[in-house]
């Protein structure tokens, strides 16, 4: 009951990126970067287990961003066509490749930090994809011309990638999808379709991530301007309660979403977001537990997940490691509650 994960990256050591930021730069090439990204990864693997998750990730440490360490491997997508564009409805900028051709994956993306964290662990692992919606959307197109077209040419290379990190041995393949909390209608509309063709056939559980976004100034600020009560994901929770995912990641430490939109998930598993990834501030053990508490009256307890809210790649390090302890803390706390409610 109750076992805890996070939603995905975790900080980079600053040996091996510039600590502190999005998109950070590479400080090693070649041989000596693989090297350094396979030390990283073992690395946060450790700290993960020492904080006491049950549910790891590699930590993301061998992609410099969630999405384009995915499209640097895939034929069709050149990084030499940078352009600068308006992502998740013109929030900020960013600069992104460009689809110049067909789209095929030309050989195994991840395979290399997942077989690795397989080997070097024997918690469940899961492992994060950016899923079809978000990519579209952090990318420029010259060659499909029709979004949903691009999504599900992605989705269909996504699906080689997962299959095989799951014959690797990964538990929990999540789709990371923070656009679906912008485009709210095409969600119904095409986004769960290119969900389900990324998650076509894969004999782990899966699951999708979506948050309201890193902790970077853009988001605070667009977080500021939704009012007082955040209702994004009314208007998409329903159609995922009937999709074919396992599990929802969703956003609610330090949030203003109302917690009982919750209960259109039903049937759901649900990573509930109890550790905030915007302030400096360290979660007590007490506030994860009420956080917890109150999302149990509108989720069975024995789908709630506690997680971190999103990805935590800029976070200062020492920070991150231990809101990881807040976590995990705060979930025995609520755990040691129920259990002793129910005897
Ligand atoms: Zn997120």
């Amino acid at each position: 009951m109750l076992q805890t994960t996070i939603a995905g990256s975790l900080p980079k050591p600053a040996w091996l990126a510039a600590p502190r930021m999005l998109w950070a730069p590479w400080r090693l090439e070649g041989e000596a970067l693989v090297e350094a990204k396979r030390d990283a990864t073992l690395l946060m693997l450790k700290e993960q287990e020492d904080a006491g998750v049950d549910i790891l990730t590699d930590g993301e440490q061998a992609r410099q961003h969630f999405v384009h360490g995915f499209l640097e491997q895939i034929d069709g997508v050149d990084f030499s066509r940078r352009v600068t564009i308006g992502i998740r409805s013109n929030r900020y900028n960013a600069e992104v490749p460009t689809v110049s051709g067909p789209l095929r994956r030309k050989r195994s993306i991840h395979g290399f930090e997942a077989a690795l964290a397989r080997e070097h662990t024997k918690r469940r692992l899961k492992f994060t994809l950016p899923g079809p919606m978000t990519i579209v959307d952090t990318i420029a197109d010259a060659h499909y011309r029709d979004k949903v077209a691009l999504a599900m040419a992605f989705a269909a290379l996504l699906n080689e990638e997962a299959r095989q990190l799951a014959a690797i041995g990964i538990d929990v393949i999540q789709f990371d999808e923070p656009a679906f909390n912008v485009y709210l209608k095409e969600v119904s509309e095409w986004g769960i379709t290119a969900l389900h063709r990324a998650a076509e056939g894969l004999p782990c559980k899966t699951a999708v991530h979506i948050c309201y976004g890193y902790g970077i100034k853009a988001n605070i600020d667009w977080k500021a301007s939704l009012g007082t009560e955040w209702r994004q994901y009314e208007q998409i929770f329903p159609a995922l309660a009937a999709s074919r995912i396992d599990q929802v990641s969703i956003e609610c430490a330090g949030a203003r979403v109302p917690l009982e939109l919750l209960r259109l998930l039903a049937g759901k598993d649900v990573l509930l977001g109890v550790i905030d990834v915007a302030g400096e501030r360290v979660e007590s053990p007490k506030e994860v537990a009420a956080t917890i508490e109150q999302a149990s009256r509108f989720v069975p307890i024995e789908r709630i997940y506690p997680c971190t809210n999103c990805g935590m790649a800029p976070m200062d390090r020492a920070l991150a490691i231990e809101k990881l302890r807040a976590l995990v803390s705060g979930a025995a706390l609520a755990r040691g509650r129920f259990e002793s409610n129910r005897s």
